[in-house]
């Protein structure tokens, strides 16, 4: 059978579940602001009404929303409730901010607080077998299984379009640049394949099935954000390498492998083990708080504006 025709890992499950901008956009607002009807996204997002109707839809098929019925003013309505599958995808979500409050800083950010020790919270990944944080890429060891399916993506997802849609440029909408490395799948599976340090066109385009074109505009355009780095490797080969921007987006994945492998089934040599040098175990990936050293919780955290007056961003309890 031909590699695109095979079912996919857990990971290339996932990442054509979430390897979205409108779909990502979507599951921030239902966790920042508890969004959960048709006409909070639209407006918030300003969406296209049918857009928005086809990832709802999509995202009920794919389990990441449960529709809930309602009444409102007489008539039956639906709203749309992040199922636990979603829930779980929080730390994802707040590394990503971590990330981008990092590398991408911009002053109308808003900041994260930790409500048990009330510091802005900068977090850090750690390995939940041992407690050891921060941990980082280099620190961890990824052995795939035989298949070595990963990032096979390339199943037709006719309305994806690879131009970037136009997204709203809000302060909640604080992951421009992470919309563009996981908000189309196939820059989402480049980044995972240069974190099992597959790093040669050929071999990315080997691995990946995709198509010349793609990859070529893919590389250019992590270049340019300076997340991959061109160098010349042995026999003069170019590779494209990890910059230490791109190797501080490690937690995204590591959260993103752990999730994907917990809630989706691929086949049986399709595994993605990623193990934490120090103990030896499978990284069980946790965030802590980088002022108290305490884990956080979804419940334990809130986003305030950047001067820290208002408390914009309740916490999904
Ligand atoms: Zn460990
Ligand atoms: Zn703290």
């Amino acid at each position: 059978m031909a590699k695109s025709e095979r079912h996919p890992s857990a990971i290339g499950q996932a990442l054509l579940a979430l390897g979205d901008q409108w779909t990502l956009l979507m599951l921030q607002r239902a966790f920042l602001t508890r969004t959960r009807r048709f006409a909070g996204w639209r407006d918030q997002l300003g969406m296209s009404e049918s857009v928005l109707a086809g990832r709802l839809k999509e995202m009920v098929a794919g389990d990441l929303l449960r529709p809930s019925p309602y009444r409102e003013e007489g008539r039956g309505r639906t709203e749309y409730l992040l199922t636990d599958r979603a829930l779980e995808l929080w730390p994802m979500l707040v590394v990503i901010w971590a990330w981008e409050y990092e590398w991408i800083h911009r002053p109308d950010m808003p900041v994260l607080i930790h409500d048990a020790c009330g510091e802005h919270a900068g977090v850090d990944v750690g390995c939940s077998a041992c407690g050891e944080a921060p941990i980082t890429a280099r620190e961890t060891e990824a052995e795939r299984g035989q298949s070595a399916t990963f990032a096979q993506v390339a199943v037709p997802r006719h309305h994806r379009r690879t131009v970037r849609d136009r997204v709203p440029r809000d302060p909640l909408s604080h992951f421009p640049e992470t919309l563009e490395l996981l908000g189309d799948r196939w820059s989402t599976a480049i980044l995972a394949a240069s974190f099992l340090r597959i790093r040669r066109f050929a071999d990315l385009q080997a691995e990946l099935g995709v198509a010349p074109s793609i990859l070529a505009d893919r590389l250019r355009r992590f270049t340019e954000l300076k997340v991959l780095k061109p160098v010349d490797g042995p026999a003069g080969r170019r590779e494209y390498r990890l910059t230490g921007k791109g190797l501080a987006f490690f937690g995204v994945f590591a959260f993103l492998v752990e999730w994907a492998q917990r809630w989706y089934t691929g086949p049986p040599d399709s595994t993605l083990l990623i193990t934490h040098q120090g103990c030896g175990r499978p990284l069980v990936p946790f965030l802590r708080c980088r002022s108290c050293h305490e884990r956080l919780t979804r419940s334990g955290v809130h986003f305030d504006s950047p001067d820290g007056s208002v408390r914009i961003l309740p916490s999904p309890g």
